[in-house]
């Protein structure tokens, strides 16, 4: 493993639609790098761009230079900027921690959902989706860290919710999402990273009908290259394309960095 976390707080501001195409190139090719040193394909790896706090016109720009789905961590800021873009033929992801009640929301104008991790949401889901007749891509969220604050179902809860996610048709299982640990220590983030390699490789072929896990959604701007080493198929980046975010981690998730 050569890759090692980065800090927090020096990702290049992006203001103009130069800035973001020179910091996309930037990321592409140190995902390429990554891939290398895994001896991976490059074209296995899904950037998803997180433009959580990135206003309209800067998320035009980023639309402009070619980039035609988005991250977004809470759904009402998500809702509002799939309404104000809808004439961009864009694919909205939602990827944070999401109530209940909020569930028909998603059901709307979301293409993808990667924070699974309760039956009562998945069937709310479900429910919301038939009444709209559409179906969703999901992700089950994991907590790979352990700590009590995260998000996400224990590992070993996994195989049990996968199978009563197969009884609700309106859900399309694509795979395991997960934050890791936010650590300076690269031994200690990685070990977060191959847990969920084991744990969808071990539940990849006896996944239930309708359930398919080939997706492992992991790694953000400090860590992405150590999670493309570990497998990730899909990295969520937002800072390291558009610049560091005013807003601390904490804001967004338990226990993140304040
Ligand atoms: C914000 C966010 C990211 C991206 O974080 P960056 O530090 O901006 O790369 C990834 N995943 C989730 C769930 C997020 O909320």
């Amino acid at each position: 493993m050569s890759a090692t976390p980065v800090s927090h707080s020096g990702f290049p501001a992006a203001r103009s639609a130069e800035d973001i195409a020179r910091n996309l190139a930037a990321v592409r090719a140190r995902i390429a790098a990554a891939c290398a040193r895994a001896g991976r394909d490059p074209a296995e790896v899904r950037l998803l761009p997180v433009s959580k706090t990135v206003e309209e016109a800067r998320i035009r720009m980023a639309h402009a230079a070619g980039l035609s789905e988005f991250g977004e961590n809470k759904v009402q800021e998500a809702r509002e900027k799939a309404e104000a873009m809808a004439d961009l033929p864009i694919a909205w992801s939602v990827i944070g921690h999401l109530q209940t009640n909020k569930a028909k929301f998603v059901a709307r104008f979301a293409a993808e959902f990667q924070a699974l991790d309760s039956l009562k949401l998945a069937e709310a889901l479900d429910r919301r989706l038939q009444i709209e007749g559409r179906s969703l891509d999901v992700f089950v969220q994991i907590n790979s860290s352990g700590e009590a604050s995260k998000y996400g179902l224990a590992p070993e809860y996994a195989p049990a919710f996968l199978r009563e996610l197969s009884a609700l048709p309106a859900l399309k299982v694509r795979g395991l999402m997960t934050l890791a640990l936010f650590s300076a220590d690269a031994a200690r983030v990685c070990a977060c990273f191959r847990l969920m390699r084991n744990l969808r490789d071990r539940l990849h072929d006896s996944a239930p009908d309708g359930v398919t896990l080939d997706e492992l959604s992991m790694g953000m701007s400090g860590d992405y290259e150590i999670a493309i080493e570990e497998g990730a198929t899909v990295v969520r980046v937002g800072q390291a394309i558009f610049g560091a975010r005013p807003l601390p981690d904490s804001h967004y998730w338990p226990g993140g960095a304040p």
